[in-house]
């Protein structure tokens, strides 16, 4: 049996609820009023203004599971989705802060204790990390960190690591320090005696994960790039649920737990086509830390697999994508054409495809995997749930929409190919805007069909067709109307009037003067 999703987050609050921790909410995902994030993609986020102390802090010990989004902006892990067996688009993050507080030592021991305690993880199969120092910055090792790892484990499991995945900064200035992450070696017994985890800490192995990021906020980073030394001092930790649960599991993907199987198993009968979960072997045979780039790795699939490998990962996107489609819906933002509201029409678009060419899914099916991801959080994230029917509706109009122009699209593609691999390989600008201005094909789509049959796409070429055609209806629309002139394309018009209607984005006309 495999361990619940509700009982291994429970299993999280309640350890550090015992720890003097606030348990709060997780924030929504969808981030209004802040021009540098469309959605919250850590657990810090929502807690952004009591690190830079723009607010108190309510509590100085806070826990809690945030809702996060990586899709968009610094963190991107669309294209992984389906094709490693540990990035999601949406996922949670478990976290535990520290507003100063305790600091180091508590937070090391305390992610020891639960990990290995009360997860009944094995010791042996945990690396940890430090901040081996950096020249540039004059900043030395982070020894107190290495020290305090010590008491639990032994030299050859405490690795050093960059400033990329061992340094923390919030922006270009801000709070910043080390950080520590905890890393898990899933490979089997035979295979870790073969080749030491440690070789593998951080090498883009599927079963040799980073768990647990604890960051070390004692720094302030001044614009003249100077580190001050913070009067209080904070800690900052994020653990993917998802990656916990394979851990606790014994399992060797996300996918195989609580947390997805349920949406996998009904998905499957739905189309009716089993999900093998053959998956990690498949991957794993295809996917060296040599040859370690997912593009690389989903060209040599596409090209290698069978089509059972195809249709569980068409599946694995799936049940991946209406969690983000679904989550961000019911936290308030629609589908729609700019900024936010593209970034999830997108995905949403992007499973249509999925299930349209790899599962013979010529109609709406969507919308049904959603009352199976309500019921399952429900008692976490009850908004979900309380929105169901809407969230449904909203998806299934998208889909209905999509559906309309999506197979003739795809033809268009084919019927072009022999051309496009007369002109190297690749898809022109023209052609690509074709797709997205007449089939609705968003410009990702386009490669990640281009990537299935060995082309690439002229992104510029795109880029000059859209700025073409967007003028010309600049021009056109203000010989037009005269007087009137379009002053903001904007997303901030009273929800749900244009999302469904028609491609053009809602638009705001001003008199002009
Ligand atoms: P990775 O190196 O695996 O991409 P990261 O270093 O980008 O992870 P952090 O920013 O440190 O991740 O986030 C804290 C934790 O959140 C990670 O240790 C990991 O467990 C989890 N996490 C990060 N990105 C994802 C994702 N796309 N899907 C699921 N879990 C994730
Ligand atoms: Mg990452
Ligand atoms: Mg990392
Ligand atoms: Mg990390």
């Amino acid at each position: 049996m495999l361990p619940t999703a509700a009982h291994v987050r429970q299993q999280f609050l309640d350890f550090f609820a015992s720890k003097g921790h606030h348990i709060v909410p997780s924030a929504p995902i969808v981030v209004k009023n802040d021009p540098t994030l469309l959605f919250i993609n850590s657990g810090m986020a929502p807690f952004k203004d009591y690190f830079l102390g723009n607010k108190p802090a309510p509590f100085k010990r806070i826990a809690d599971t945030q809702k996060c989004l990586r899709v968009s902006g610094k963190h991107n892990d669309l294209e992984e989705v389906g094709y490693d067996t540990y990035h999601h688009t949406m996922f949670e993050m478990l976290g535990n802060w520290s507003f100063g507080d305790y600091f180091k030592t508590d937070a090391i021991a305390w992610a020891w204790e639960l990990l290995v305690d009360v997860y009944g993880l094995d010791k042996d199969r945990l690396y940890v990390t430090y901040f081996e120092g950096d020249a540039g910055d004059g900043l030395g090792p982070d020894t107190e960190t290495q020290e305090l790892w010590r008491k639990y484990t032994t030299d050859a499991r405490i690795l050093p690591g960059n400033k990329k995945d061992n340094f923390w900064e919030m922006g270009d200035t801000g709070p910043c320090g080390p950080c520590t992450e905890i890393h898990i070696d899933l490979r089997s017994d035979e295979e870790r005696v073969a080749k030491p985890g440690a070789e593998l800490v951080n090498a883009d192995h599927p079963q040799v994960v980073e768990v647990w990021n604890n960051v070390f906020m004692e720094f302030e980073r001044r614009a003249d790039k100077s580190l001050l030394k913070l009067p209080q001092q904070n800690v900052d930790t994020g653990m993917g649920f998802e990656r916990l649960m394979m851990a606790v599991s014994g399992v060797k993907s996300n996918y195989d737990t609580d947390v997805f199987q349920p949406l996998i198993q009904f998905i499957a009968k739905e189309v009716g086509i089993p999900y093998s979960g053959a998956f990690s072997s498949e991957l794993l045979a295809d996917s060296s830390p040599a040859d370690d780039s997912t593009e690389a790795n989903s060209q040599q699939l596409t090209a290698n697999s069978s089509a059972t490998a195809k249709t569980d990962i068409a599946i694995r996107v799936i049940a991946d994508h209406i969690r983000t489609i679904a989550f961000t819906i019911s936290d308030g933002q629609l589908p729609s054409n700019v900024k936010a509201g593209y970034v999830i029409r997108r995905i949403l678009r992007r499973a249509v495809r999925y299930a349209f060419s790899s599962l013979n899914q010529k109609q709406p099916f969507l919308y049904k995997i959603v009352p199976v991801l309500a019921d399952q959080m429900r008692g976490i994230f009850p908004e979900l749930k309380a929105q169901q029917q809407f969230v449904q509706r909203v998806v299934e109009e998208e889909e209905i929409s999509f559906l309309k122009t999506l197979e003739n699209g795809l033809r268009r593609l084919d019927s072009l190919e022999e051309g496009f691999r007369q002109q190297g390989n690749r898809i022109d600008g023209p052609t690509a805007f074709e797709l997205s201005d007449t089939f609705g094909f968003p410009l990702d789509l386009t490669a990640l069909i281009a990537r299935e049959k060995g082309l690439s796409v002229d992104e510029e070429g795109f880029q000059q067709a859209l700025a073409a055609q967007k003028s010309r209806s600049r021009n056109a629309q203000e010989a037009e109307q005269s007087d009137w002139t379009i002053v903001l394309e904007s997303e901030d018009v009273p929800a749900f009037v244009g999302y469904d209607q028609a491609e053009a984005p809602a638009r705001i006309l001003r008199y002009r003067r």
